[in-house]
């Protein structure tokens, strides 16, 4: 049984295909630079490599490569073979709760919520209007980011504007990295032999956009994104929480419009916007060798992760483990040490020598007797993705 998870951007196509009775990864690639001069399609499986470099005009021809090199590297004769193919969704708004069966209905959905994710749900459509046309006979599912945090009680995903935002126009607050938050907190549960539905846990996704989450009895109950993926904590180019009026005084200060005030917040601003750096392991280094800003930089990133801990432990009261994941939370030992310094209070105790090592496993870092465990967990959204698709389709 094979499925394939297709995580499709506007000029990119990620792919990876699982076995799914052993839910192992059989092969992994990428589609780059569709719509340009030249495109890069790569895959990787156990036993090697292949890698083409040709024009690719769109996805639909983007994924008769992908499908061309599958079946160069004999791991499937052709797409149509598959059981299941899951598409990664950005955004599911109020309407997707759970992973769905695409049909021309669930398509239309997806398209009437554009304007909450104008970036990312067009591409996703792309790739799923694709493979459609490309294997009609293959159950399409769709897995969307803000399925998880779909139970947040709406006293904690209002804002408090007036009504209409909300009932109008959709104002809320949705989550994203659910598929993200929902992995790592499941193999959490695992690890520490509690039962996913007696879980409570703050989850930390953090890479070059960065999210937490307050997990209680398995169910995200709040999350550090709100209506859209700029809410919250400090990210690479993405400013997390600020003061809403910094932006009409900016508008009105700088005449800026509400294109550069967009491009300002969401492109140059976070760790690259104090530093002139988005990639914490070189902010890392040029705090290293003495650049204030890099040292200032991460300081402000580990002092917002330390609030976000703060009031989530409030939210939950008992917590059973704190979850570090992304890029940064897996391998960053100065930001998972300088996010849970003192926080004793809190039951957090870190162990300094277990901390100062990179995860490629799951591994706990806090003292024996910490109250709140704390976690590493490399995430794995894609098999994630499988799984969900796995138990829609059996
Ligand atoms: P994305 O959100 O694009 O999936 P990732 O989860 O891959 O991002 O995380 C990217 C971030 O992780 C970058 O800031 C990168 O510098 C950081 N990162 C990756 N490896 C390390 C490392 N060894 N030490 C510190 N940071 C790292």
């Amino acid at each position: 049984m094979k499925i394939l998870v297709l995580n499709s951007g506007s000029s990119s196509i990620k792919f990876q295909l699982f076995d799914a009775k052993t839910n192992e990864s059989l092969v992994s690639g990428i589609i780059e630079q569709i719509g340009e001069k030249i495109s890069h399609a790569r895959i990787k499986f156990e036993s090697g490599e292949l890698e083409k470099k040709i024009p690719i005009a769109n996805h639909k021809i983007g994924l008769e490569i992908m499908n061309s090199l599958l079946i160069e590297s004999k791991i499937i004769k052709d797409l149509c073979e598959l059981d299941g193919i899951g598409h990664r969704v950005v955004h599911g708004g109020e309407e997707f709760c759970e992973p769905t069966i695409i049909n021309d209905k669930v398509i239309k959905q997806i398209e009437k919520l554009i304007p909450l994710a104008p970036l990312h749900n067009p591409a996703n459509l792309e790739g799923i209007k694709s493979s459609i046309e490309h294997c009609p006979n293959v159950p399409q599912v769709a897995v969307f980011d803000t399925a998880f945090h779909s139970s947040i009680p709406k006293y904690a995903y209002m804002y408090a504007l007036p009504y209409e935002t909300y009932e109008k126009d959709g104002v809320r607050r949705y989550g994203f990295h659910g598929t993200s938050h929902h992995f790592v907190a499941k193999e959490a549960a695992k690890k520490l032999g509690i039962k996913m539905e007696n879980l409570n846990a703050i989850t930390l996704h953090l890479g070059n956009g960065a999210s937490m989450s307050a997990v209680k009895n398995g169910k995200s109950i709040d999350t550090s994104m709100g209506l859209t993926p700029l809410e919250g904590l400090i990210m690479g180019t993405r400013c997390g929480d600020i003061d809403p009026a910094i932006i009409f005084y900016l508008s009105r200060v700088e005449n800026l419009n509400e294109d550069e005030l967009d491009n300002m917040l969401n492109k140059k601003s976070g760790l690259k916007g104090i530093c002139g750096n988005n990639d914490m392991r070189e902010v890392g280094e040029m705090a290293q060798n003495g650049d204030e800003k890099a040292k200032l930089a991460l300081e402000m990133f580990s002092y917002r992760i330390k609030k976000y801990i703060g009031s989530y432990s409030a939210v939950l009261g008992r917590v059973d483990c704190l979850i570090f994941t992304g890029g940064i939370g897996e391998n960053d030992i100065e930001v998972r040490r300088n996010s849970c310094s003192n926080l004793e209070n809190l039951g957090i105790s870190l162990d300094l020598d277990k901390n100062n090592q990179r995860a490629k496993e799951i591994i706990d870092i806090s003292k024996p007797n910490s109250k709140v465990k704390v976690l590493v967990i490399p995430t794995n959204e894609e098999l994630e993705i499988a799984l969900q698709v796995k138990s829609l389709i059996l």
